[in-house]
Protein backbone atom coordinates (compact mmCIF):
# COMPACT_ATOMS: atom_id res chain seq x y z
CA UNK A 1 0.00 0.00 0.00
CA UNK A 2 0.85 3.60 -0.46
CA UNK A 3 1.22 5.47 2.88
CA UNK A 4 2.09 9.16 4.00
CA UNK A 5 3.07 10.05 7.37
CA UNK A 6 2.72 13.83 7.91
CA UNK A 7 4.81 14.51 10.88
CA UNK A 8 8.25 12.51 11.31
CA UNK A 9 8.88 12.63 15.22
CA UNK A 10 8.78 10.41 17.39
CA UNK A 11 5.54 8.55 15.83
CA UNK A 12 5.84 9.34 12.47
CA UNK A 13 9.03 8.36 11.71
CA UNK A 14 9.02 5.20 13.92
CA UNK A 15 5.50 3.92 12.39
CA UNK A 16 6.55 4.94 8.86
CA UNK A 17 9.69 3.17 9.06
CA UNK A 18 8.02 -0.41 10.66
CA UNK A 19 5.32 0.52 7.92
CA UNK A 20 7.90 0.05 5.09
CA UNK A 21 9.45 -3.24 6.75
CA UNK A 22 6.17 -4.26 6.43
CA UNK A 23 6.73 -4.23 2.74
CA UNK A 24 4.84 -0.87 2.03
CA UNK A 25 5.59 2.16 0.29
CA UNK A 26 6.00 5.12 2.49
CA UNK A 27 6.68 8.70 2.09
CA UNK A 28 7.73 10.15 5.62
CA UNK A 29 7.22 14.00 5.24
CA UNK A 30 8.18 16.82 7.57
CA UNK A 31 7.82 20.80 7.38
CA UNK A 32 11.28 20.79 9.04
CA UNK A 33 13.53 20.63 6.08
CA UNK A 34 16.55 20.08 8.42
CA UNK A 35 15.34 17.07 9.37
CA UNK A 36 14.54 15.77 6.45
CA UNK A 37 17.74 16.75 4.63
CA UNK A 38 19.10 14.87 7.22
CA UNK A 39 17.26 11.59 7.22
CA UNK A 40 18.33 11.66 3.10
CA UNK A 41 21.62 11.11 4.44
CA UNK A 42 20.57 8.42 7.18
CA UNK A 43 20.90 10.92 9.79
CA UNK A 44 18.36 9.80 12.48
CA UNK A 45 16.85 13.30 14.62
CA UNK A 46 15.84 10.79 17.90
CA UNK A 47 17.55 8.35 19.63
CA UNK A 48 15.10 5.07 19.69
CA UNK A 49 17.06 1.96 19.55
CA UNK A 50 17.06 -0.43 16.77
CA UNK A 51 15.89 2.65 14.45
CA UNK A 52 19.09 3.60 12.67
CA UNK A 53 19.23 0.04 11.13
CA UNK A 54 15.64 -0.54 10.30
CA UNK A 55 15.64 3.17 8.64
CA UNK A 56 19.25 2.75 6.30
CA UNK A 57 17.53 -0.86 5.58
CA UNK A 58 14.45 0.64 4.04
CA UNK A 59 15.85 3.18 2.45
CA UNK A 60 18.44 1.90 0.26
CA UNK A 61 15.51 -0.62 -0.62
CA UNK A 62 13.37 2.17 -1.80
CA UNK A 63 10.30 1.71 -0.08
CA UNK A 64 11.06 4.59 2.31
CA UNK A 65 11.44 7.85 1.20
CA UNK A 66 11.66 11.40 2.83
CA UNK A 67 10.09 14.58 1.87
CA UNK A 68 8.98 18.02 2.98
CA UNK A 69 6.80 18.18 -0.56
CA UNK A 70 3.23 17.48 1.53
CA UNK A 71 1.45 17.95 -1.75
CA UNK A 72 3.04 15.71 -4.19
CA UNK A 73 3.34 13.03 -1.14
CA UNK A 74 -0.72 13.13 -0.51
CA UNK A 75 -1.18 12.71 -4.39
CA UNK A 76 1.07 9.72 -4.36
CA UNK A 77 -0.05 7.98 -1.49
CA UNK A 78 -3.56 6.34 -0.42
CA UNK A 79 -3.61 6.62 3.02
CA UNK A 80 -2.45 9.80 4.70
CA UNK A 81 -1.18 9.61 8.44
CA UNK A 82 -1.79 12.77 10.67
CA UNK A 83 1.23 12.53 13.12
CA UNK A 84 2.23 15.91 14.29
CA UNK A 85 2.20 16.92 18.20
CA UNK A 86 -0.69 18.16 19.92
CA UNK A 87 1.05 20.16 22.72
CA UNK A 88 -0.80 21.93 25.17
CA UNK A 89 -2.26 25.15 24.56
CA UNK A 90 -0.35 28.32 25.94
CA UNK A 91 -2.77 29.54 29.21
CA UNK A 92 -4.43 26.45 28.91
CA UNK A 93 -5.00 23.24 29.54
CA UNK A 94 -6.63 21.76 26.06
CA UNK A 95 -4.47 20.61 23.45
CA UNK A 96 -3.09 22.70 21.09
CA UNK A 97 -4.99 21.31 17.41
CA UNK A 98 -3.39 23.76 15.02
CA UNK A 99 -0.79 21.75 13.91
CA UNK A 100 -3.39 19.05 13.21
CA UNK A 101 -5.96 20.95 11.49
CA UNK A 102 -3.56 22.69 9.34
CA UNK A 103 -2.25 19.70 7.86
CA UNK A 104 -5.78 19.01 7.18
CA UNK A 105 -6.87 21.88 5.55
CA UNK A 106 -3.25 21.31 3.11
CA UNK A 107 -4.32 17.63 2.42
CA UNK A 108 -8.26 18.80 1.67
CA UNK A 109 -6.75 20.80 -1.24
CA UNK A 110 -4.75 17.65 -3.22
CA UNK A 111 -7.22 15.05 -2.97
CA UNK A 112 -7.25 13.77 -6.47
CA UNK A 113 -8.67 10.00 -5.51
CA UNK A 114 -10.23 7.64 -2.30
CA UNK A 115 -7.57 8.84 0.38
CA UNK A 116 -8.15 7.58 3.98
CA UNK A 117 -7.33 10.04 6.33
CA UNK A 118 -5.68 8.75 9.63
CA UNK A 119 -5.62 10.65 13.02
CA UNK A 120 -2.18 9.05 14.57
CA UNK A 121 -1.52 11.57 16.88
CA UNK A 122 -3.75 12.01 20.12
CA UNK A 123 -6.33 14.11 19.68
CA UNK A 124 -9.38 14.86 22.07
CA UNK A 125 -13.15 13.55 21.12
CA UNK A 126 -14.60 14.96 18.23
CA UNK A 127 -11.36 16.30 16.50
CA UNK A 128 -12.43 13.51 14.01
CA UNK A 129 -15.59 15.47 13.48
CA UNK A 130 -14.10 19.01 13.02
CA UNK A 131 -11.12 17.51 10.32
CA UNK A 132 -14.16 16.08 8.35
CA UNK A 133 -15.96 19.24 7.96
CA UNK A 134 -12.45 20.86 6.96
CA UNK A 135 -12.78 17.90 4.09
CA UNK A 136 -16.30 18.63 3.13
CA UNK A 137 -15.77 22.14 1.98
CA UNK A 138 -13.05 20.70 -0.39
CA UNK A 139 -13.74 17.33 -1.97
CA UNK A 140 -16.87 15.71 -2.28
CA UNK A 141 -17.67 13.39 0.89
CA UNK A 142 -16.58 9.85 -1.74
CA UNK A 143 -13.05 10.86 -1.93
CA UNK A 144 -12.70 10.45 1.26
CA UNK A 145 -12.67 8.90 4.84
CA UNK A 146 -11.49 10.23 8.67
CA UNK A 147 -10.45 7.88 10.55
CA UNK A 148 -8.92 7.55 14.23
CA UNK A 149 -5.43 5.45 14.62
CA UNK A 150 -4.21 5.88 18.24
CA UNK A 151 -0.37 5.10 18.53
CA UNK A 152 0.26 3.57 22.13
CA UNK A 153 4.04 2.84 21.31
CA UNK A 154 5.89 3.81 24.15
CA UNK A 155 9.30 6.11 23.26
CA UNK A 156 12.76 3.45 24.21
CA UNK A 157 10.54 0.60 22.99
CA UNK A 158 8.92 2.18 19.99
CA UNK A 159 9.95 -0.43 17.69
CA UNK A 160 8.98 -3.43 19.42
CA UNK A 161 5.38 -1.97 20.72
CA UNK A 162 4.59 -0.84 17.14
CA UNK A 163 5.16 -4.64 15.86
CA UNK A 164 3.72 -6.11 18.65
CA UNK A 165 1.26 -4.22 20.06
CA UNK A 166 -1.84 -5.27 22.60
CA UNK A 167 -4.20 -3.80 20.55
CA UNK A 168 -4.59 -1.82 17.21
CA UNK A 169 -7.72 0.36 17.67
CA UNK A 170 -9.68 1.63 14.27
CA UNK A 171 -12.47 4.27 14.64
CA UNK A 172 -14.88 4.68 12.02
CA UNK A 173 -18.15 3.12 11.09
CA UNK A 174 -17.15 3.37 7.22
CA UNK A 175 -16.58 -0.82 5.78
CA UNK A 176 -14.17 0.26 2.93
CA UNK A 177 -12.13 1.72 5.34
CA UNK A 178 -12.12 -0.80 8.06
CA UNK A 179 -11.39 -3.48 5.36
CA UNK A 180 -8.10 -1.49 4.07
CA UNK A 181 -7.06 -0.51 7.70
CA UNK A 182 -7.55 -4.48 9.03
CA UNK A 183 -5.55 -5.78 5.68
CA UNK A 184 -2.49 -2.96 6.52
CA UNK A 185 -2.25 -4.25 9.94
CA UNK A 186 -2.95 -8.29 8.84
CA UNK A 187 0.94 -9.04 9.47
CA UNK A 188 0.65 -7.60 13.17
CA UNK A 189 -2.62 -9.28 13.98
CA UNK A 190 -1.37 -12.08 12.85
CA UNK A 191 1.33 -11.93 15.09
CA UNK A 192 -0.99 -11.66 17.68
CA UNK A 193 -1.92 -8.02 18.19
CA UNK A 194 -5.81 -7.72 19.13
CA UNK A 195 -7.90 -5.85 16.31
CA UNK A 196 -10.80 -3.33 17.48
CA UNK A 197 -12.86 -1.80 15.31
CA UNK A 198 -14.85 1.25 17.06
CA UNK A 199 -16.25 4.73 16.16
CA UNK A 200 -14.09 6.92 15.64
CA UNK A 201 -15.17 8.96 19.06
CA UNK A 202 -14.27 6.03 21.04
CA UNK A 203 -11.26 5.34 19.66
CA UNK A 204 -9.65 8.90 20.25
CA UNK A 205 -11.44 8.30 23.88
CA UNK A 206 -9.65 5.16 24.34
CA UNK A 207 -6.44 6.65 23.82
CA UNK A 208 -7.03 9.80 26.25
CA UNK A 209 -8.46 6.98 28.62
CA UNK A 210 -5.26 4.77 28.88
CA UNK A 211 -2.61 7.38 29.58
CA UNK A 212 -5.07 8.76 31.99
CA UNK A 213 -5.29 5.28 33.60
CA UNK A 214 -1.81 4.73 33.58
CA UNK A 215 -0.80 7.85 34.57
CA UNK A 216 -3.09 7.47 38.02
CA UNK A 217 -1.06 4.06 38.67
CA UNK A 218 2.01 5.47 38.70
CA UNK A 219 0.25 8.65 40.82
CA UNK A 220 -0.91 6.52 43.26
CA UNK A 221 1.59 4.22 43.57
CA UNK A 222 3.79 7.27 44.61
CA UNK A 223 1.99 8.52 47.03
CA UNK A 224 1.54 5.28 48.57
CA UNK A 225 5.56 5.47 48.65
CA UNK A 226 5.00 8.50 50.50
CA UNK A 227 3.35 7.04 53.77
CA UNK A 228 5.80 3.93 53.23
CA UNK A 229 8.89 6.38 54.41
CA UNK A 230 7.03 7.35 57.60
CA UNK A 231 5.76 3.71 58.28
CA UNK A 232 9.22 2.21 57.55
CA UNK A 233 7.54 -0.05 54.99
CA UNK A 234 9.72 -0.87 51.92
CA UNK A 235 7.35 0.22 48.83
CA UNK A 236 9.15 -2.20 46.75
CA UNK A 237 7.35 -4.94 48.85
CA UNK A 238 4.23 -3.36 48.11
CA UNK A 239 4.51 -3.13 44.12
CA UNK A 240 5.63 -6.50 44.48
CA UNK A 241 2.49 -7.34 46.69
CA UNK A 242 0.02 -5.37 44.59
CA UNK A 243 1.29 -6.15 40.81
CA UNK A 244 1.21 -10.40 41.65
CA UNK A 245 -2.88 -9.71 41.52
CA UNK A 246 -4.07 -10.33 37.73
CA UNK A 247 -6.42 -7.66 38.01
CA UNK A 248 -3.81 -4.34 38.98
CA UNK A 249 -0.24 -6.17 37.42
CA UNK A 250 2.91 -5.14 37.94
CA UNK A 251 3.35 -2.41 35.04
CA UNK A 252 3.37 1.58 35.80
CA UNK A 253 3.32 0.32 39.14
CA UNK A 254 7.13 1.28 40.80
CA UNK A 255 7.30 4.41 43.06
CA UNK A 256 9.81 7.33 41.42
CA UNK A 257 9.70 10.55 40.30
CA UNK A 258 6.77 13.07 39.03
CA UNK A 259 5.65 11.18 35.43
CA UNK A 260 6.91 13.46 32.49
CA UNK A 261 7.71 12.82 28.92
CA UNK A 262 5.71 14.12 25.61
CA UNK A 263 2.11 12.24 26.62
CA UNK A 264 1.24 11.89 30.50
CA UNK A 265 1.51 15.22 31.57
CA UNK A 266 -0.31 16.86 28.49
CA UNK A 267 -2.84 14.16 27.75
CA UNK A 268 -3.88 13.89 31.70
CA UNK A 269 -4.50 17.52 31.16
CA UNK A 270 -6.59 17.78 28.18
CA UNK A 271 -8.85 14.83 28.79
CA UNK A 272 -9.69 17.14 31.99
CA UNK A 273 -10.36 19.63 29.32
CA UNK A 274 -12.22 17.77 27.30
CA UNK A 275 -14.80 16.48 29.89
CA UNK A 276 -15.10 20.57 31.25
CA UNK A 277 -16.31 21.01 28.20
CA UNK A 278 -18.51 18.79 28.28
CA UNK A 279 -19.97 19.39 31.51
CA UNK A 280 -18.26 16.83 33.41
CA UNK A 281 -16.19 16.14 36.36
CA UNK A 282 -13.08 13.59 35.93
CA UNK A 283 -12.00 14.62 39.23
CA UNK A 284 -9.91 11.34 40.16
CA UNK A 285 -7.57 12.53 36.82
CA UNK A 286 -7.83 15.85 38.14
CA UNK A 287 -6.37 15.12 41.60
CA UNK A 288 -3.21 12.90 39.61
CA UNK A 289 -2.47 15.78 37.82
CA UNK A 290 -2.60 17.74 41.44
CA UNK A 291 -0.30 15.20 42.85
CA UNK A 292 2.11 14.97 40.23
CA UNK A 293 2.61 18.69 39.95
CA UNK A 294 3.98 18.00 44.04
CA UNK A 295 5.65 15.02 43.08
CA UNK A 296 8.61 17.05 42.25
CA UNK A 297 8.87 19.64 45.55
CA UNK A 298 8.07 16.51 47.94
CA UNK A 299 11.60 14.89 46.12
CA UNK A 300 13.76 18.22 46.13
CA UNK A 301 12.34 18.75 50.11
CA UNK A 302 14.01 14.72 50.35
CA UNK A 303 16.76 16.42 48.95
CA UNK A 304 17.10 18.93 51.38
CA UNK A 305 16.87 16.61 54.15
CA UNK A 306 19.55 14.46 53.27
CA UNK A 307 21.72 17.60 53.04
CA UNK A 308 20.88 18.95 55.97
CA UNK A 309 19.15 21.86 53.99
CA UNK A 310 23.04 22.91 53.65
CA UNK A 311 22.49 23.05 49.64
CA UNK A 312 24.79 26.19 49.35
CA UNK A 313 28.18 25.05 47.23
CA UNK A 314 27.29 21.25 47.65
CA UNK A 315 28.25 19.03 44.44
CA UNK A 316 24.95 17.27 43.32
CA UNK A 317 25.42 15.22 40.20
CA UNK A 318 22.61 13.72 38.11
CA UNK A 319 22.98 10.50 36.56
CA UNK A 320 20.31 10.65 33.75
CA UNK A 321 18.04 13.83 33.22
CA UNK A 322 15.39 12.31 30.37
CA UNK A 323 12.20 11.37 31.30
CA UNK A 324 12.84 7.45 31.25
CA UNK A 325 15.53 5.28 29.75
CA UNK A 326 16.16 4.39 26.44
CA UNK A 327 15.03 7.80 25.15
CA UNK A 328 16.63 11.48 24.79
CA UNK A 329 13.46 12.68 24.98
CA UNK A 330 13.22 15.50 27.90
CA UNK A 331 10.02 17.08 27.18
CA UNK A 332 8.18 17.09 30.79
CA UNK A 333 11.39 15.83 32.40
CA UNK A 334 10.80 16.13 36.29
CA UNK A 335 14.79 17.17 36.32
CA UNK A 336 13.34 20.43 33.95
CA UNK A 337 12.35 21.83 37.68
CA UNK A 338 14.54 20.20 39.94
CA UNK A 339 18.05 21.25 38.50
CA UNK A 340 16.96 24.74 38.12
CA UNK A 341 15.59 25.05 41.83
CA UNK A 342 18.99 23.11 43.15
CA UNK A 343 20.87 25.89 41.70
CA UNK A 344 18.95 28.67 42.78
CA UNK A 345 19.70 27.35 46.33
CA UNK A 346 23.37 27.37 45.57
CA UNK A 347 24.02 23.80 44.57
CA UNK A 348 26.28 23.02 42.02
CA UNK A 349 25.13 20.64 39.22
CA UNK A 350 26.57 18.04 36.88
CA UNK A 351 24.74 15.50 35.04
CA UNK A 352 25.16 12.97 32.45
CA UNK A 353 22.97 11.23 30.21
CA UNK A 354 23.47 8.17 27.76
CA UNK A 355 21.88 10.65 25.07
CA UNK A 356 23.98 13.31 25.81
CA UNK A 357 24.76 16.91 26.65
CA UNK A 358 20.97 18.62 26.51
CA UNK A 359 21.08 22.31 25.07
CA UNK A 360 18.07 22.99 27.84
CA UNK A 361 20.57 23.34 30.71
CA UNK A 362 23.11 25.16 28.58
CA UNK A 363 22.25 29.01 29.83
CA UNK A 364 21.84 28.04 33.19
CA UNK A 365 24.60 28.69 35.63
CA UNK A 366 26.44 26.07 37.55
CA UNK A 367 25.11 23.28 35.38
CA UNK A 368 28.09 21.34 33.73
CA UNK A 369 27.35 17.71 31.29
CA UNK A 370 30.32 15.30 32.26
CA UNK A 371 31.21 12.77 29.81
CA UNK A 372 30.59 9.74 31.55
CA UNK A 373 29.40 8.43 34.06
CA UNK A 374 33.01 7.91 36.08
CA UNK A 375 33.46 11.61 35.98
CA UNK A 376 30.25 12.18 36.89
CA UNK A 377 29.93 11.02 40.15
CA UNK A 378 33.83 11.09 41.50
CA UNK A 379 33.54 14.48 43.01
CA UNK A 380 30.00 14.18 44.22
CA UNK A 381 28.87 15.48 47.75
CA UNK A 382 25.02 13.59 46.24
CA UNK A 383 24.37 10.98 43.60
CA UNK A 384 20.95 11.49 42.71
CA UNK A 385 20.00 8.45 40.05
CA UNK A 386 17.10 10.02 38.19
CA UNK A 387 16.68 7.65 35.23
CA UNK A 388 16.60 3.85 35.46
CA UNK A 389 19.31 3.62 32.01
CA UNK A 390 21.04 -0.04 32.32
CA UNK A 391 24.14 1.97 32.76
CA UNK A 392 23.42 3.16 36.20
CA UNK A 393 22.60 -0.28 37.29
CA UNK A 394 25.84 -1.59 38.32
CA UNK A 395 28.50 1.26 39.68
CA UNK A 396 30.87 1.13 42.08
CA UNK A 397 30.36 3.70 43.81
CA UNK A 398 33.06 2.78 46.45
CA UNK A 399 36.12 3.17 44.41
CA UNK A 400 34.63 5.87 41.86
CA UNK A 401 33.62 8.53 44.23
CA UNK A 402 36.82 10.01 45.93
CA UNK A 403 34.43 12.62 48.03
CA UNK A 404 34.54 9.90 51.36
CA UNK A 405 31.26 11.76 52.71
CA UNK A 406 28.84 11.01 49.46
CA UNK A 407 25.11 10.53 49.67
CA UNK A 408 23.04 8.67 46.71
CA UNK A 409 19.53 9.48 46.60
CA UNK A 410 18.04 6.89 44.15
CA UNK A 411 14.96 7.99 42.86
CA UNK A 412 14.56 4.97 40.61
CA UNK A 413 15.06 2.08 43.45
CA UNK A 414 17.85 0.64 41.13
CA UNK A 415 20.07 -1.02 44.42
CA UNK A 416 19.48 -2.93 47.09
CA UNK A 417 18.96 -0.98 50.41
CA UNK A 418 20.28 -3.36 52.54
CA UNK A 419 23.34 -3.86 50.28
CA UNK A 420 24.18 0.01 50.06
CA UNK A 421 24.22 -0.94 54.14
CA UNK A 422 26.32 -3.35 54.21
CA UNK A 423 29.12 -1.53 52.09
CA UNK A 424 28.56 1.70 54.76
CA UNK A 425 27.43 4.00 51.38
CA UNK A 426 24.90 6.67 52.68
CA UNK A 427 22.05 5.49 50.67
CA UNK A 428 18.40 6.82 49.74
CA UNK A 429 15.72 5.84 47.91
CA UNK A 430 12.00 6.38 47.22
CA UNK A 431 9.50 4.88 49.90
CA UNK A 432 11.97 2.84 52.48
P1 LIG B 1 7.17 15.18 17.49
O1 LIG B 1 7.16 16.57 17.98
O2 LIG B 1 8.33 14.29 17.78
O3 LIG B 1 6.93 15.17 15.91
C1 LIG B 1 5.97 15.93 15.26
C2 LIG B 1 6.55 16.32 13.90
O4 LIG B 1 5.51 16.94 13.12
C3 LIG B 1 7.69 17.33 13.96
O5 LIG B 1 8.83 16.81 13.32
C4 LIG B 1 7.14 18.55 13.22
O6 LIG B 1 8.14 19.25 12.48
C5 LIG B 1 6.13 17.91 12.29
N1 LIG B 1 5.11 18.82 11.75
C6 LIG B 1 4.38 19.76 12.40
N2 LIG B 1 3.58 20.41 11.53
C7 LIG B 1 3.80 19.87 10.30
C8 LIG B 1 3.30 20.12 9.00
N3 LIG B 1 2.39 21.07 8.79
N4 LIG B 1 3.76 19.38 7.98
C9 LIG B 1 4.69 18.43 8.17
N5 LIG B 1 5.22 18.14 9.38
C10 LIG B 1 4.79 18.86 10.43
O7 LIG B 1 5.83 14.51 18.08
P2 LIG B 1 5.58 12.98 18.50
O8 LIG B 1 6.19 12.71 19.82
O9 LIG B 1 5.91 12.10 17.36
O10 LIG B 1 3.99 13.01 18.72
C11 LIG B 1 3.11 13.17 17.64
C12 LIG B 1 1.71 12.84 18.12
O11 LIG B 1 1.65 11.46 18.52
C13 LIG B 1 1.25 13.64 19.33
O12 LIG B 1 -0.13 13.87 19.25
C14 LIG B 1 1.53 12.70 20.50
O13 LIG B 1 0.70 12.94 21.61
C15 LIG B 1 1.22 11.36 19.88
N6 LIG B 1 1.92 10.23 20.49
C16 LIG B 1 3.24 10.36 20.86
C17 LIG B 1 3.90 9.28 21.43
C18 LIG B 1 5.33 9.40 21.88
O14 LIG B 1 5.80 8.51 22.60
N7 LIG B 1 6.08 10.42 21.47
C19 LIG B 1 3.23 8.05 21.60
C20 LIG B 1 1.91 7.94 21.18
C21 LIG B 1 1.27 9.04 20.63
Amino acid sequence: MKLCMIGTGYVGLVSGVCFSDLGNDVICVDKDLNKIKNLKKGIIPIYEPGLDELVLKNFKNKRLKFSSNLKDSILKSDIIFICVGTPTKKNSSAADLSQVYNVAKEISTSINKFKIIITKSTVPVTTGDEIEKIFSKKVSKKLFSVVSNPEFLREGEAIRDFIYPDRIVIGTKDKRSNKILKNLYSPLISKGAKYINTSRRAAELIKYASNAFLATKITFINELSNLCEKIDVNIEDISIGMGLDKRIGSRFLRAGPAYGGSCFPKDTKAIVSTSDKFKTNLSVIKSVIKSNNNRSSLLLKRVFDILNNNIQNKRICFLGVTFKANTDDMRDSSCLSMIPSLVKKGAKINYFDPTGKKNVFNKIKNVTFSNDVKSAITKADLIIIHTEWNDFKSINFKKGVKNKNYKIFDMRNIYSAKKMKEQKIKYFAIGC
